[in-house]
């Protein structure tokens, strides 16, 4: 109990430094940054450091995204709270449970089994009833669920997949880490108009942003980087 009294104290304290600070001003994702428990979706030997201002290793090479970096792709989904949203990258879950509380519908989807299995754990101990965790490669969606809202992609890619941007619902947006293996720029992809997949001009539909610099885990997939 007094346990969680600390958590609390340090992740309200983690969303005023590392969050707000830095100009996050959806209140709607500060709230969410606010109620979900990093501390039990990092590894027993990390939690100390849950609510420290960085990435944390999950396993298997892989890793929970910095706090400020969540808040940052969640603003940029510009969600309402109806919305039908699909994460490429469940990893830990901890997106996913931030995401589940500013959306409708959120799908997520892990390549890793032992990764997936002990997120969908976890996001049902918690009750966060409105998220899906799926196996697979993500770098193709989830075209059984579509169309989707907002699009986030917690790996690196090498370039914006286009069957993700297909996906999308008009005025949807895909947030995406896109360049080299180890380092990427942040984009913003938002459809502005409605055509086909096999269309001639099909980029021609999206208006693309340049956000940020990010180094994330490369996303490994058809549509991304080989193993
Ligand atoms: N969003 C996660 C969280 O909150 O813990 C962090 C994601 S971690 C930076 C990137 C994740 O993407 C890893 O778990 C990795 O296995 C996964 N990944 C990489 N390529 C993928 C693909 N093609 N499909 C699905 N997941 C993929």
């Amino acid at each position: 109990m007094e346990d969680e009294e600390n958590y609390t104290r340090l992740r309200h304290r983690m969303v005023k430094n590392q969050i707000a600070n830095r100009q996050i001003k959806d209140q709607r994702v500060l709230q969410a940054m606010r109620e979900v428990p990093r501390h039990l979706f990092v590894d027993p030997e990390y939690r100390h450091l849950a609510y420290s201002d960085g990435p944390l290793p999950i396993g298997l090479n892989q890793t929970i995204s910095q706090p400020y970096i969540v808040a940052l792709m969640s603003e940029l989904l510009e969600l309402q709270g109806h919305e039908k949203v699909l994460e490429i990258g469940c990893g830990s879950g901890y997106q996913a449970a931030v995401l589940a509380h500013l959306a409708g519908e959120v799908h997520t989807i892990e390549r890793h089994p032992a990764l997936a299995r002990h997120a969908a754990r976890l996001l049902v101990d918690l009750g966060l009833a409105n998220v899906h965790v799926h196996m697979g490669d993500g770098s193709l969606g989830l075209p059984e669920h579509t169309p989707y809202d907002g699009i986030i992609v917690t790996a690196g890619a090498p370039n914006a997949p286009r069957p993700l941007l297909g996906q999308l619902n008009p005025g949807g947006r895909l947030v995406i880490p896109v360049g080299g293996r180890s380092g990427q720029f942040l984009e913003r992809w938002r459809r502005i108009a409605a055509q086909d997949d096999e269309s001639s001009d099909f980029f021609s539909q999206f208006n693309q942003e340049m956000i940020t610099p990010v180094a994330f885990v490369p996303l490994i997939g058809e549509h991304g980087w080989p193993e």
